[in-house]
């Protein structure tokens, strides 16, 4: 068996020069060149090949090779609605949380005003009851004998499907729930938004906030404490 996998931990990180074989000894680009060159056949499907070019394409124009130093360009809803058109994209989905309406709504503009034909759907879409999947009077947010609907991600991926978007756009899915969505998309899909209800959708600020006034984060804790309510 190879060595774990562990390239968060490397501090070498050679891979993105060349000496990519200059890894550690559990360095990827070492142990695993089966996957990486099984994986490189992908690539050849001519559909597959095209996205992955525009896209490195599109990495490339969201820098400025300024006189005072290489910079950074282009907002994400930007970018995403000039990879969009360079793919060649004409109907585009976006799948909401009903939380970020307001961001739905705005990101629809912005993609029509560029000439989309936009699709949205929001996560509450069937206003089916939280009971269907199995949620207690005791789990609902709004608290004992309230009605909530439940996230409908399938749902939402599978109207997206129906209508034949060529391009799915994430607003504020739930972790699990966006999940679903990916697994259910037909389309190729991108997040816009990554929901984080104490960040203002801005997650990666728990990491930066990590050393400081979220240590808590960094606590050690057994697996199984988080699983304590798994079945309750
Ligand atoms: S691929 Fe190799 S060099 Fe790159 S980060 Fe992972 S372990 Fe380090």
């Amino acid at each position: 068996m190879d060595e774990k996998t562990e390239c968060a931990k490397c501090t070498k990180v050679v891979c993105g020069s060349k000496e990519s074989a200059q890894g550690p000894s559990n360095c990827p680009t070492k142990t695993k060149q089966d996957i990486i060159q099984q994986a490189l056949t992908e690539y050849d499907k001519p559909e597959v090949r095209e996205f992955a070019r525009q896209a490195s394409i599109q990495e490339f124009e969201c820098y400025m090779n300024l006189p005072e130093g290489m910079t950074p360009r282009n907002p994400r809803v930007e970018e995403i609605a000039q990879f969009a058109k360079k793919m060649g994209y004409k109907k585009l989905g976006i799948a909401s949380c009903i939380g970020l309406r307001n961001e739905a709504k705005i990101l629809t503009q912005i993609l029509e005003n560029r000439g989309f034909d936009v699709v949205s759907i929001c996560c509450k879409v069937g206003g089916i009851p939280k009971e269907q999947i199995g949620i207690t009077e005791n789990q609902k947010i709004k608290g004992p004998g309230s009605f909530e609907s439940m996230c409908n991600p399938i749902t939402q991926a599978e109207i997206l499907n129906n209508e034949g978007v060529e391009f799915n756009i994430l607003v504020g899915l739930c972790v699990g729930h966006d999940s679903l969505f990916f697994k259910y998309a037909q389309a190729p899909v991108t997040v816009l938004v990554a929901k984080d209800r104490v960040f203002g959708h801005n997650p990666v600020m728990g990491l930066y906030q990590a050393g400081a006034y979220y240590r808590k984060l960094m606590r050690k804790e057994p697996l199984d404490s988080q699983q304590a309510n798994k079945n309750e």
